[in-house]
């Protein structure tokens, strides 16, 4: 790849974006207001935006392998206060994706230095949720549904956080588990019962 031709391209973007709204940069420079933390996966056929067809402005980010929410990560702790106490976000998606090199390395047993401790998490969800997941036989599937229920989990550490507490009694703020299908482009809603899981999980993790 010639980078060379990503300004080339940033040119072009700048031209495409002025045709439409000739004010649309100094309306990105005077601040942001998006409705939307996304919480996704670093792989690079993932692309957030794209994918939700939103535009810059619209959705606040954060992507790292395997679309984790660990509570003693400083980086996406810090994302999800900023996007929920100060943005004032509505929504907060978890966005897994099938065919995840991460969720696939945690279901092997490969020493992979620095790795170790982060795809442990993931380890984890599979311990937890282990006789569903050795009940499936074909291991497509079970590597499918680990992706899935590793999107429920991120989505449950996001609800024992005190900022996603809060909100959600404030102002109804409202948690998402999703899934993109990397072989047909479809994004899926879990449609994960949080008002069940809430309802056992809150004794332990309610925070005033
Ligand atoms: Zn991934």
């Amino acid at each position: 790849m010639n980078l060379d031709s990503i300004f080339d391209n940033n040119k072009q973007w700048i031209h495409n974006k002025l045709a439409v709204d000739n004010d649309y940069f100094t309306k990105l420079g005077s601040g942001q207001n998006p409705e939307l933390l996304y919480i996704g996966c670093s792989d690079s056929r993932v692309a957030a935006e794209d994918l939700m067809g939103l535009e810059p402005g619209d959705v606040f980010v954060h992507r790292n392998i395997a679309n984790m929410v660990i509570s003693i990560d400083l980086n996406v702790m810090s994302v999800v206060n900023y996007a929920v106490d100060h943005l004032k976000v509505n929504h907060v998606v978890v966005c897994g994706h099938y065919a995840c090199g991460g969720v696939k390395a945690a279901m092997q047993s490969a020493d992979l230095g620095i790795l170790n401790p982060w795809l442990r998490n993931i380890r984890d969800v599979y311990r937890i949720h282990k006789a569903e997941l050795d009940g499936i036989k074909d291991e497509e599937k079970k590597y499918d549904k680990l992706v899935e229920l590793n999107v429920q989990e991120q989505c449950i550490n996001l609800i024992k956080t005190a900022a996603v507490q809060k909100a959600y009694r404030e102002r109804d703020l409202k948690v998402h588990g999703w899934v993109f299908d990397i072989h047909t482009g479809k994004l899926i809603d879990l449609k994960i019962d949080f008002e069940n899981i809430l309802e056992h999980i809150m004794e332990i993790y309610h925070l005033d």
